[in-house]
């Protein structure tokens, strides 16, 4: 038997305003997405955003259902608008942030596994790393420079 230990770097900013400009321009656009969340049963509310590599920026919000299982996380329905308006473009970033009515999201929000998952299958599709941005309402911000590094063990379909 042998110990491996997996190594994940990524960057912290002390809160949004310390972002590079055009990740603080992507983040700003996922807290608008956020404002189209429907989440009445959660109270939990879900902005994206990306960014395609034509400049476009495209909003999702969770949008839930009363047959829980049948709500969609803001990502996915980010990644959704994507491919449907232009299926060719690849992305660059994906920004993500939260808030609820039933506290403070200080801290930053990660994509659930699902998620996770569909921006790899978009990392393989293209051959090119997403840019994960991650935060709360307010606090420390993370940047990932790949979704890899939230799935780690992840199944690598350039093999198949
Ligand atoms: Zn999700």
């Amino acid at each position: 038997m042998e110990k491996h230990t997996l190594h994940i770097d990524y960057l912290v900013f002390e809160t949004k305003d310390a972002l590079p400009e055009a990740d603080r321009t992507l983040l700003e656009q996922a807290f608008v997405a956020k404002g189209g969340s429907h989440a009445p049963y959660s109270k939990f509310n879900v902005g994206a955003a990306l960014l395609l590599e034509n400049g476009e920026i495209i909003r999702g919000s969770n949008q839930e259902n009363a047959s829980y299982p049948l709500g969609f996380c803001a990502e996915r329905t980010a990644f959704s608008a994507a491919v449907a308006l232009f299926p060719e473009e690849k992305i660059r970033a994906l920004a993500i942030t939260a808030s609820t009515i039933l506290s403070k999201v200080d801290s930053p929000v990660a994509p659930c596994g699902i998620c996770r998952q569909v921006i790899l299958e978009a990392e393989f599709k293209h051959h090119q790393n997403i840019k994960v941005i991650l935060s709360g309402e307010t606090g420390k911000v993370f940047v990932f420079n790949t979704v890899k590094d939230l799935l780690p063990l992840f199944f690598d379909a350039e093999f198949l």
